[in-house]
């Protein structure tokens, strides 16, 4: 028999390891802790700024390589294999938009008041 490979989980404060999964950030899904206690530590020594960056990245990567996996495999004509990555790509689209919406609408905002302007101009 093949010998079993043990995956091993490290809390992203204390570093600890540990052998059963371990829980994981509710917001980014990127780090893990051994327990509560850790996770403020961790929060509060920084992650608090990160958190966001990291769940934006996250998303928008899994949103990249969904897309274009699922774009591929419509050329191949899988036609089932591409609707499930399209589909996991518009919600990480999705949870994407949250952390980005500030950013975004802010850009948004000040070029349509730009081309508002030019608009009135217009007879
Ligand atoms: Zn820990
Ligand atoms: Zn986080």
């Amino acid at each position: 028999m093949a010998s079993l490979t043990v995956e091993t989980w490290q809390c992203d404060a204390c570093g600890k390891e540990s052998i059963t999964k371990l829980q994981g950030c509710g917001g980014c899904k990127s780090v893990y802790y051994c327990d509560k206690k850790c996770q403020q530590q961790h929060w509060n020594a920084g992650h608090k700024n990160e958190c966001k960056v990291m769940k934006a990245q996250k998303s928008q990567e899994k949103f990249e390589t969904r897309t274009k996996k699922g774009d591929l495999q419509l050329e191949e004509y899988n036609l089932k294999d591409a609707r499930k990555n399209h589909k996991r790509a518009l919600k990480a689209a999705e949870e994407m938009k949250d952390e980005l919406q500030a950013e975004l609408s802010a850009k948004l905002s000040s070029s349509s008041s730009r081309s508002k302007k030019k608009r009135k101009r217009r007879r």
